[in-house]
C-alpha cells in the first residue's frame, strides 16, 4: 500500500510503523515476533498505514525524530528537525571550542521549534548558557519538554516572542557570544509546491519566509549586532541558493567582517557565518 502510494522508502516506513503499533523496536520485529499478529493489532497497523498514505509525516505518527543522535519528541506544533541542520550545530561547536571566552559563552537561538539545535549545543558544550526563543508558545512547550528529557533544561532559558522582541525590555541576559537561527526561509508562493508531508502538516509559521524567502534574514541581520559582543558570531542556516543573498545582506549591514558561506556534504552553501567587528 505504501509503495502504491509512492511513499518514499516504503519498506522502512512499513517496518517502523509495524514496530510502533506493536510497541517494539525495529530490531525486535525480527528477533521477537514469532507469533501471529492479532486482528486488533492488524487493525491498528492499518490505521497507521492509512495516516502515512494520506501524507502525514512518519515522524509525527511515530512522535519522534533523531537529531545529533538525540531523540526529540515531535508533533505538528513543531518543524521536524532536518539532518542538514546539524551543520549549524557543528559550526557553532567549532566556534565555541576555538575561542577562549572570558566567561562561559552565552548563545541565543532564534526560532527554536522542537529545541533541537539549542539542546544539541547544550549537551555538547556543558559550559554554555543558552536563550532560545520562538514566536509559537506551543512549540516552546514541546521544546522545554525535550530539554527536560535530554537533561539540559537548566542550561536553556526559553522565551516567547517575535525575534529579539522578548529580550528588549530586560536586557538582563546581556550581549551574546553567538547568535544562531534556522529561520523560516521558503518563498511564500512556493509553499504550495512542497511535498504534502511538509505543506499540509508542518507549521506554516515555521516555513514562510515571505515574498522572496529572505524576510527573516532582513530582520535578524540588522538587529543582531545590538545583541552580540564585539568578536561574537552570527550563524544562519539558508536554503539552497540563498547563501550569496544572505552574505550580501550581512556585508551591507556593515557591522560584520566578511561573511563565509559553509557548504554541506553535497557542496551546497548551507550556513552563513559572520563575525561582528
Ligand atoms: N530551530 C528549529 C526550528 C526551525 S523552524 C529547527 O532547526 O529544526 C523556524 C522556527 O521559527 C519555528 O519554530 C517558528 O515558530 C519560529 N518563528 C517563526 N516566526 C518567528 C518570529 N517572528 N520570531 C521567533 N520565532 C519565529
Amino acid at each position: 500500500m505504501l509503495k502504491d502510494h509512492q511513499v518514499e522508502n516504503p519498506r522502512l516506513n512499513a517496518e517502523l510503523l509495524f514496530a510502533h503499533s506493536l510497541n517494539l523496536s525495529r530490531e525486535e520485529l525480527y528477533v521477537r515476533l514469532h507469533r501471529d499478529v492479532k486482528e486488533e493489532e492488524k487493525k491498528a497497523l492499518e490505521r497507521l498505514i492509512q495516516r502515512r498514505v494520506s501524507g502525514e509525516p512518519l515522524q509525527y505518527i511515530l512522535g519522534h525524530q533523531e537529531f545529533w543522535s538525540i531523540n526529540f519528541k515531535v508533533d505538528p506544533r513543531v518543524l521536524i528537525p532536518r539532518p542538514e541542520t546539524e551543520l549549524l550545530v557543528e559550526q557553532s561547536l567549532s566556534i565555541l571550542s576555538e575561542k577562549t571566552f572570558e566567561q562561559n559563552p552565552s548563545v541565543l537561538e532564534i526560532g527554536t521549534g522542537s529545541g533541537a539545535i539549542a539542546i544539541a549545543l547544550a549537551k555538547e558544550a556543558g559550559h554554555i548558557f543558552l536563550v532560545a526563543t520562538d514566536v509559537s508558545r506551543d512549540a516552546l512547550i514541546l521544546a522545554k519538554e525535550n530539554a527536560q528529557t535530554a537533561g539540559v533544561r537548566y542550561q536553556i532559558g526559553f522565551v516567547n516572542g517575535d525575534l529579539f522582541g522578548p529580550l528588549r525590555p530586560s536586557r538582563e541576559t546581556g550581549p551574546f557570544d553567538l547568535i544562531l537561527s534556522n529561520p523560516p526561509y521558503i518563498v511564500r508562493h512556493k509553499i504550495c509546491t512542497l511535498a504534502k508531508e511538509v505543506r499540509d502538516y508542518e507549521p506554516t509559521i515555521a516555513l514562510n519566509g515571505g515574498k522572496d524567502g529572505l524576510a527573516f534574514y532582513r530582520r535578524i541581520i540588522p538587529e543582531a549586532p545590538g545583541y552580540l559582543r564585539a568578536g561574537g558570531w552570527l550563524l544562519l542556516e539558508v536554503a539552497l541558493g540563498q547563501g550569496s543573498d544572505v552574505s550580501d545582506l550581512i556585508e551591507e549591514e556593515g557591522s560584520f567582517f566578511k561573511p563565509e558561506c559553509i557548504p554541506d556534504l553535497s557542496g551546497i552553501g548551507r550556513v552563513v557565518k559572520a563575525q561582528r567587528k
